[in-house]
């Protein structure tokens, strides 16, 4: 029980770093422009690399900067709300 407890785990970190290593494999292939709007991306630039956002869909990687990323989520928010808090505003 507990050796199989142990090699569960060892598993989990193993997987996690195969992740890793695909993440950062995906991370090469980013664009070093926002979809949307076209600004700059700079790789080595931390605040961008935080702040930007990564899609990764199957074997593609969309990138878009904060303000598209907001813009985008504002929408999302406005359809799934069905529109019903703008008509409640009047
Ligand atoms: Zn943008």
């Amino acid at each position: 029980m507990t050796s199989l407890k142990k090699k569960l785990k060892r598993q989990k970190i193993k997987e996690t770093k195969k992740d890793l290593t695909q993440k950062v494999g995906l991370f090469n292939k980013i664009s070093d422009y926002c979809l949307t709007c076209g600004k700059n991306f700079d790789k080595t630039n931390k605040d961008m690399v935080v702040t930007w956002n990564v899609v990764v869909a199957q074997d593609t990687v969309r990138l878009y900067c904060p303000q598209c990323w907001n813009n985008a989520h504002q929408l999302i928010q406005e359809i799934k709300n069905g529109y019903s808090n703008t008509k409640g505003d009047v």
